[in-house]
């Protein structure tokens, strides 16, 4: 029963809307729709029933392509860290999951494996981003390994970008370095190829290459360079809710919640909302947090609790009552706003919604 009044809302036609700006920003390009991390936070079958139309999904691990394979998804599924245990590899063979290989003992695994089927490799390529991938001077031997193994491979060539989400001059030359790297060490193979995540995507868009990779954006979260108001065309998928459960006055002086961490300087209206950081509310949001309480922008004050918040609602005392609705992130205040005063980014914000917070879509 869902009588506690937190809840998240699924804009389902928001993640249509938002791959169909995806594909405008890369015409030419195939769509692998990011839904690694349950969907990120959003239900990870509930995304992929939306994002049908794209040309392919991806993942972290093999239960999650497993489980849309059980759901009936003939898409290509790409897992974006490739295996983790060379067993794992006769099931991803079987389930025709496409493998990223980003390390030696991960071509090792391909090569002394025999199999009749037709394997969808990704050599993944460290471009300057130094976390996974072969670096450009290994490309030519693993491709020529994987080329003259008796398997058959379908060979595909990927990076990513570590920084196409800032601004500064710094990042922009180096992921134009990491674009220009890309480029020298791929040309002169005719395999499928693959670089932008969300951000390399709605910035760099001239270097798409045959596959985009956008996860963050379908879920209508623009580039973070981007200003808040200037992401108007992607639509926010998830609105994280509650309610007011209980309303009081605090002379000047008192203290609220938590360690005394907020104390009145003058005579205050504070709402206690319920939601916090068991449901997936970040606990380093500090005071000044905005929080939409009927529809009006008020400041949290104090500390995060498991269950509740408490906000200053004392220039709209008279309209806020019990049940008034409150909005944590959603449409009129971006979930990356929030994350921005908690000192972390959306991504971890949508990724940490708990279990207990029902999800209703919102068809
Ligand atoms: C997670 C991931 C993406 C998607 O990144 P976003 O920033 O969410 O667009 C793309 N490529 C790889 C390899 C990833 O791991």
């Amino acid at each position: 029963m869902f009588y506690r009044p937190t809840k998240a809302y699924i804009n389902l036609p928001a993640l249509r809307h938002n791959l169909h700006i995806a594909k405008s920003l890369a015409p030419n390009s195939k769509v692998l729709a990011v839904i690694k991390a349950n969907g990120y936070g959003h239900g990870i079958c509930r995304v992929a029933q939306q994002l049908v139309g794209a040309d392919g999904f991806g993942v972290a691990s093999i239960d999650e392509a497993l489980l849309l394979r059980q759901k009936g998804f003939l898409h290509r599924i790409l897992l974006l860290e490739g295996l983790f245990s060379e067993i794992e590899l006769p099931l991803a063979v079987q389930n025709r999951l496409d493998i990223v290989i980003h390390s030696m003992h991960q071509l090792q695994w391909l090569l002394r494996y025999q199999t009749a089927s037709v394997i969808n490799v990704w050599i993944k390529i460290d471009t300057g981003m130094n976390r996974l991938g072969f670096s450009t001077e290994q490309i030519p031997s693993v491709i020529k390994q994987l080329e003259e193994n008796p398997n058959y491979f379908n060979i595909h060539l990927m990076s990513h970008l570590a920084s196409a989400d800032e601004e500064s001059k710094s990042a922009i030359a180096f992921t134009q370095k990491q674009i220009l790297s890309f480029q020298c060490a791929t040309e002169a193979f005719d395999f499928p190829k693959s670089l932008h995540n969300s951000s390399g995507l709605q910035s760099y868009a001239a270097s798409s290459y045959d596959w985009v990779r956008p996860g963050i954006l379908l879920y209508g979260i623009g580039s973070t360079s981007t200003p808040f108001d200037k992401q108007a065309k992607l639509k926010t998928v998830m609105r994280l809710e509650s309610a007011v459960i209980a309303i009081r006055w605090v002379e000047a002086g008192e203290f609220v919640g938590y360690g005394n961490d907020w104390r009145a300087p003058k005579r205050t209206c504070v709402a206690v909302i319920a939601i916090g950081y068991g449901d997936g509310y970040p606990r380093h949001a500090p005071t000044g947090t905005p929080v939409l309480v009927d529809g009006k922008r008020v400041p949290l004050i104090g500390r995060v609790s498991m269950d509740m918040i408490t906000v200053d609602i004392t220039e709209h005392y008279e309209r806020i009552h019990i049940d008034s609705l409150a909005t944590l992130w959603g449409e009129g205040l971006s979930v990356d706003e929030v994350a921005k005063f908690a000192k972390t980014i959306s991504y971890e914000l949508l990724c940490g919604i708990t279990s207990r917070v029902p999800m209703v879509e919102i068809q």
